[in-house]
């Protein structure tokens, strides 16, 4: 078999990493931030029932600009959005990528605040885009000055800023937002993908859209709706930015199955959110019980919890997958990331990790 080394590949591809959450078979998967919930059955059979119809059009393309999908989006989102605000792709991946192939390139740069979601240098390089990171401050915060110190020093084209931020579950003030779009002369990114986990009192950029044609809200069905498999991600801008980004898709890049699919969830858009509440639970005890085992944890708004003072984050995590456990490893010095599962799971998960702090 040949390896890398024997093909022609791209000069600033060789000796690069893919995305790398490990694809471990465990009873507890804790490593992706995945919603542990199934969808409501009566939501899933009516998903079959729109897939068996769509099947006997599937001789023909979806439609390229997908309208209908497009309206149930903003419908939800509110805020006075309407369906020529909204684009989808396959996951908020690609939406990401998208914006990336169109307002990036050579020649051209992408900011975001580290630690931060380990796709966006991935996704950065291979648009062709260079990359700069800027740290967070020590309990992982943004600072609206830094950050607007930071876009003025790299004047960078995209800016990513996270709300909640993935690995931390950091929350971002909307004068934090409003401070980088004024800093910024290019495309400002909120990537809101954890948004519906987050308390009353968090703020959606979505309602700083009017009059802000350079900012770009981004979500996805794979965290709140767990719809992870379905691969849907949207976002929301002025109609021009989804001009833009028409000019990069790929035509026909949501099959008619993935836009039947989405549009019958978002039917039911309450019933699917029900789960959000039972995540939320297990997030607070994770996040009420670590401490008095003695470890540091970060305030999340999202479905996962950031958890330091390990002395040696590897062992522990080598300790918890012997057991079955599967959490993440993000880089960070001496902490992990564990996402909220389900009641049983996050049981097993303390109950593991309290017996190995005792040892
Ligand atoms: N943004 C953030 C912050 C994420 O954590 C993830 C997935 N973990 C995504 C985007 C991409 O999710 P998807 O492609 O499934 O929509």
């Amino acid at each position: 078999m040949a390896t890398l080394d024997d093909l022609p590949l791209r000069d600033d591809l060789r000796g690069s990493n893919p995305y790398g959450a490990p694809e471990i078979s465990v009873p507890v998967a804790l490593n992706l931030n995945e919603n542990p919930n199934q969808i409501p059955q009566q939501v899933a059979r009516e998903v079959v029932e729109g897939l068996a119809e769509a099947l006997g059009r599937s001789n023909r393309y979806p439609d390229r600009d997908f309208p209908e999908l497009r309206q149930a989006f903003s419908n939800y989102l509110g805020n006075g959005l309407n369906a020529e605000q909204l684009w989808a792709a396959n996951g908020s991946n690609e939406v990401l990528f998208q914006v990336l192939l169109a307002f990036g390139g050579p020649g051209r740069t992408a900011l975001g605040f580290g630690p931060s979601y380990s796709m966006y240098p991935i996704l950065a390089r291979t648009a062709f885009t260079n990359w700069r990171e800027e740290p967070r401050g020590s309990d992982f915060s943004l600072d609206p000055v830094a950050v607007a110190s930071a876009i003025s020093a790299h004047k960078p084209d995209v800016v990513f800023l996270c709300s909640p931020n993935n690995p931390t579950g950091t929350p971002l003030s909307l004068e934090t937002i409003e401070v980088a779009y004024e800093a910024a002369t290019g495309i400002v990114v909120v990537d809101e993908a954890y948004a519906e986990f987050a308390p009353a009192q968090f703020e959606s950029a979505l309602q700083l859209l009017p009059g802000r044609e350079r900012l770009l809200v981004c979500r996805t069905m794979s965290k709140a709706f767990a719809f992870a498999g379905v691969r849907v991600g949207y976002l929301a801008a002025d109609p021009a930015v989804v001009a833009a980004l028409k000019l990069v898709r790929l035509p026909y890049h949501l099959s008619v199955l993935t836009q039947v699919a989405a549009i019958t969830a978002l039917k039911h858009v309450d019933q699917m959110l029900e789960s959000v509440q039972l995540v939320v639970a297990q997030r607070e005890r994770i996040l009420s019980t670590l401490p008095s085992l003695g470890f540091l944890v970060s305030e999340s708004w999202a479905n996962f919890v950031l958890f330091g003072g390990l002395e040696d984050p590897k062992s522990t995590f080598g300790a918890l997958l012997e057991q079955g456990i599967l959490i993440r490893d993000v880089g960070i010095a001496n902490h992990l990331r564990v996402t909220a599962g389900t009641e049983a799971e996050v049981d097993l998960f303390l109950d593991s990790i309290s017996k190995l702090r005792q040892q």
